[in-house]
């Protein structure tokens, strides 16, 4: 920690209150790191706000000082946007004590949430109202709503309910100046000029503090189908989509694909893991459909498609859920897969969108490429299928090293993103740029493409005091 002019000082804990500024290495410890322990920050103090006004005047003292911030949520993304360098020039603006709950309205189908929010609360609270707010994630029990909104976070119901961006009606921020924009409106429709959240959904705190939002709402559903099926390969698992989305009413949620070795990774490091299937299949889906209406015939819209897909080759094998504890079990899975995969030691991540209908080919011709380019290597690629977008995820080679491994594996995600650019993809699905993309967008992203973002950035914060260093 980098020591705090006394006059600075004085007036960081005359806006927050003493508990509002952190300064000693033990309380700011768990600030200055992501989630992945793949960046370690430092920083001149945690800043912890109770609400916007507070959030202005810091930004003010800030923009006067030059002193960058680095907006933090719940701490859980993957690209290193939330923690600070190492220079130890900037403070964290922690949003964890702007957490509340403002109002659900049933009628209107809205909530409004403060940024600080988690994101499981503000489920909890859409259900105590017969509603649903469907962003969901494996992280929602600590991620929080404006990390959510700054990332414009994706997950399991994307096909059915889209990204964070849809779902976001209204939002306050304050800007890089200290100006705040109350922008909170509950409208689904307003063409009066320029979408200006669009702006800071996804900005990954580059452009502004968002300090609460209006979100949408949907009724809740009170019927589910969910199955896990053995499937030879990605292109007839497309197949299969089609035909559950049709069969349906287009009422899939999740259609989540996992390649046999995913699975493997679970059983042998998760406890509660447990193989659905006897039949070993290079492929899994995890499918679920939902329905706001009792008596959706769901459940026999999942089985006609299966059985179909049994007889036309599309599946090997399937289990439908006979209860919630069948399903909570082949949910367990899925998260267990990506906890799996950490257990097992050190892998290159990479999040990838394709268009829907190329991700079969892009499967088919990276793993290719990988083993080409290291034999040993193992491809864990699994995730949103019916979104096209894979975490494409390397696992360290036995026998190898995870520093050696990293190190080498650089020259893999050139490989990687170069194929996905080719297939008119994109290098960061759902995670952002962070730090960690940073670097790359200049190879991917047009000349045209990076001015505007570039000028953008230079307009709304002509300082470059909003977290510097990430994204542009
Ligand atoms: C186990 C696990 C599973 C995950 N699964 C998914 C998944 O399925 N889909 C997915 O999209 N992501 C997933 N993630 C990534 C992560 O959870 C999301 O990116 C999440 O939206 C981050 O929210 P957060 O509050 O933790 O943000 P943080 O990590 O704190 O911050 C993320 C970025 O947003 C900025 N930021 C945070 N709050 C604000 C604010 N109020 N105003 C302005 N900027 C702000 C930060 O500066 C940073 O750049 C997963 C992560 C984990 C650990």
């Amino acid at each position: 920690m980098v020591a705090l002019a006394p006059e600075l000082q004085r007036n960081f804990a005359e806006i927050l209150g003493p508990d509002g500024v952190l300064q000693d290495a033990a309380a700011t410890a768990p600030y200055l790191t992501d989630w992945r322990k793949l960046y370690r920050g430092a920083a001149i103090a945690v800043l912890r706000p109770r609400n916007a006004a507070e959030v202005s005047k810091i930004v003010r003292l800030c923009a006067e000082h030059s002193i960058g911030i680095v907006p933090q949520g719940g701490n859980t993304g993957l690209v290193g946007g939330a923690t600070p360098s190492a220079a130890g020039t900037e403070i964290v603006l922690s949003l964890a004590r702007m957490n509340r709950i403002r109002a659900v309205d049933a009628e209107n189908f809205t909530a409004t949430v403060e940024a600080g929010a988690i994101l499981q609360h503000v489920q909890e609270a859409a259900a105590a109202a017969d509603r649903l707010f469907p962003l969901s994630l494996g992280a929602e029990g600590q991620c929080q709503i404006g990390g959510n909104i700054s990332t414009n976070a994706g997950g399991i119901a994307v096909l059915r309910y889209g990204n964070m961006r849809e779902l976001v009606l209204g939002l306050e921020v304050v800007l890089p100046s200290g100006e705040i924009w109350n922008g909170l409106r509950a409208l689904r429709k307003d063409n009066t000029g320029y979408d200006l959240k669009q702006l800071f959904i996804g900005a990954e705190g580059t452009l502004g503090i968002v300090t609460a939002a209006v979100l949408k709402l949907f009724p809740k559903p009170v019927e589910k189908a969910t199955a896990f099926v053995a499937t030879p390969d990605p292109a007839r698992a497309l197949e299969l989509l089609a035909a559950c989305r049709a069969a349906s009413g287009d009422n899939v949620t999740s259609f989540e694909l996992l390649p046999r070795l995913a699975i493997d990774l679970a059983l042998k490091h998760v406890p509660g893991s447990v193989d659905p299937l006897r039949t070993p299949s290079p492929w899994y889906l995890l499918i679920e459909m939902t329905a706001t209406a009792p008596n959706a015939g769901l459940r026999e819209a999942l089985e006609k498609a299966l059985e179909a897909a049994l007889t036309n080759g599309l599946i090997a094998d399937a289990t439908i859920a006979e209860s919630e504890a069948a399903t909570r079990r082949l949910w367990h899975l899925r998260e267990a897969v990506v906890e799996g995969q950490r257990l097992e030691g050190a892998s290159i991540k990479h999040d990838i969108a394709v268009p829907v209908a190329t991700v079969a080919r892009f499967l088919e011709e990276a793993v290719r490429e990988m083993i080409a380019a290291m034999p040993a290597v193992r491809p864990v690629p699994f995730g949103h299928l019916g979104d096209g977008n894979i975490h494409f995820n390397l696992m360290q080679p036995v026998g190898i090293s995870g520093e050696a491994f990293l190190e080498r594996g650089r020259a893999l995600t050139t490989l990687v993103h170069d194929r996905v650019m080719a297939l008119g993809g994109s290098i960061s699905a759902e995670h952002g740029l962070g730090q960690l993309r940073r670097g790359e967008i200049a190879r991917y992203k047009s000349a045209t493409e990076l001015a505007l973002m570039r000028s953008l950035k230079a307009a709304l914060d002509p300082r470059g005091i909003m977290n510097p260093g990430k994204v542009v």
